[in-house]
C-alpha cells in the first residue's frame, strides 16, 4: 500500500515539476523571442489562454502576437494584424508568394480581412527562437505592399489618436475609450434583440424531427454496411439534430435545451432499430415493411439489451452533451483589459 502511495506521489511530483519546466520554458523562449523581435513578453496574457502568455507588441504598425497553443498538438503561432483591407485574398497571395516567408516552417492558416494567423506545428523540440523572429518579420516585410498598419490610432473610428494597445477578449487592438463604449453598448443592445426573438416552436419541433429520422437512417445505414457504431455519428446527430432546432426556432431558450438531448438520443434509438430491421430482413430474406419496422420499434428496448444497445446509448448522451454544448447561448460580452507589465 505504502509503496503504491509513494509511486502515486513521486508521479504527481514529477508530473507537476514536468509542468513547471514546461512552462518556464515557454516563458523563456517567449522572453527570448520579445528580445529578437522587439516586442515584448506578457505572462498570463494573449489570445491564447496560457500561463506563458505571449510576445506583444507593434512593429512598423503592424500588431503581433507569438504565443505557444496546446491543443491536439503543440504549436507556435504567430499573429499579424493590420488595418481592415477590402480583399484578404491579396494578403494570402503576398504570403504564398513570398520567397522570403519559409513555407517549411508551418502554415498560414488562416487570413481575416484584419489579421494573418501563421501555424507551426512542432513534435518535441521549440523551433529555433531566432527562425521564428526572422519569420515574424518576413510575414510583416510581405504584407506591406497589401496592408497597412495601424500608426497610432483607433482601428474602429480610424480617428482619435490611440497610443496603446488594449486587449479585448485576449486579442490586442488599438481601440480608443469611446469605441470601447461603442462596443459595450452595441452588444448590450445584441443581448437585448436576442431576447426580444419569439422561439418558433413548431418549426424548431419539425426540423429537430426531421434531422433526428435522417441521422438515425443515416446511423443505421451505417452501421448495418460496416458492422460497426462510432462515438463520431453519434456527435455528428448531436450537431445535426442541435442545428436543425435552432435552425428553426431561432432562439436557444431551456425548452430547446430539452429536446435536443431527447431528439438525439431517440435519433441513435431509431438508428438501431433500422439497423436491426436490415438484418432481419437480410437474415429472413424478408423485404422491408413498416410493420417489421415497427415490429422492431416495439422490442426495441428488449433486443438492446442483448446486443450493443448500451454502447449505443453512451454514444447517443456524449452525442447529446456535444450537441447541448453547441446549442449554448451565444455570450454578448466584450472584457477589455490593459496590457500588465511585461516581463524584464
Ligand atoms: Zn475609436
Amino acid at each position: 500500500m505504502q509503496t503504491i502511495a509513494g509511486a502515486w506521489a513521486s508521479f504527481a511530483l514529477s508530473s507537476r515539476r514536468r509542468k513547471w519546466a514546461i512552462r518556464m520554458n515557454e516563458n523563456e523562449y517567449l522572453k527570448q523571442i520579445a528580445a529578437l523581435t522587439g516586442l515584448q513578453h506578457y505572462p498570463l496574457q494573449g489570445p491564447w489562454g496560457r500561463k506563458s502568455g505571449s510576445a506583444i507588441g507593434t512593429r512598423d504598425g503592424y500588431v503581433t502576437v507569438i504565443g505557444f497553443q496546446r491543443s491536439r498538438e503543440a504549436k507556435i503561432v504567430i499573429l499579424l494584424r493590420f488595418k481592415k483591407v477590402e480583399q484578404p485574398e491579396l494578403v494570402k497571395a503576398a504570403v504564398n508568394q513570398s520567397a522570403a516567408v519559409p513555407k517549411k516552417h508551418g502554415k498560414l492558416a488562416e487570413v481575416g480581412n484584419d489579421f494573418l494567423r501563421w501555424e507551426w506545428k512542432y513534435s518535441f523540440t521549440k523551433p529555433k527562437p531566432e527562425e521564428v523572429a526572422r519569420l515574424a518579420d518576413a510575414l510583416r516585410e510581405c504584407i506591406k505592399a497589401v496592408a497597412q498598419g495601424f500608426y497610432g490610432r483607433c482601428e474602429h473610428c480610424t480617428s482619435a489618436s490611440t497610443p496603446a494597445l488594449t486587449l479585448m477578449n485576449g486579442l490586442p487592438i488599438f481601440i480608443c475609450p469611446g469605441c470601447q463604449e461603442k462596443v459595450h453598448h452595441e452588444l448590450d443592445q445584441a443581448a437585448i434583440n436576442y431576447d426580444a426573438i419569439v422561439p418558433n416552436y413548431p418549426n424548431g419541433l419539425a426540423l429537430g424531427i426531421g434531422a433526428a429520422v435522417l441521422g438515425g437512417a443515416a446511423w443505421g445505414l451505417v452501421a448495418y454496411a460496416i458492422n460497426r457504431i462510432f462515438l463520431y455519428g453519434a456527435i455528428l446527430i448531436g450537431y445535426f439534430v442541435a442545428g436543425g432546432v435552432l435552425k428553426g426556432t431561432g432562439k436557444v431558450t431551456r425548452f430547446v435545451q430539452l429536446i435536443i438531448p431527447i431528439f438525439t438520443v431517440a435519433s441513435v434509438l431509431f438508428g438501431d432499430a433500422i439497423f436491426y430491421t436490415l438484418v432481419i430482413m437480410k437474415h429472413e430474406n424478408a423485404p422491408f415493411s413498416t410493420k417489421l419496422l415497427a415490429a422492431v420499434l416495439s422490442h426495441l428496448w428488449e433486443i438492446e439489451s442483448e446486443g450493443s444497445g448500451v454502447l449505443s446509448l453512451v454514444f447517443a448522451l456524449v452525442g447529446a452533451g456535444y450537441a447541448l454544448y453547441a446549442a449554448r447561448k451565444p455570450k454578448f460580452k466584450a472584457a477589455f483589459q490593459s496590457l500588465g507589465a511585461p516581463s524584464a
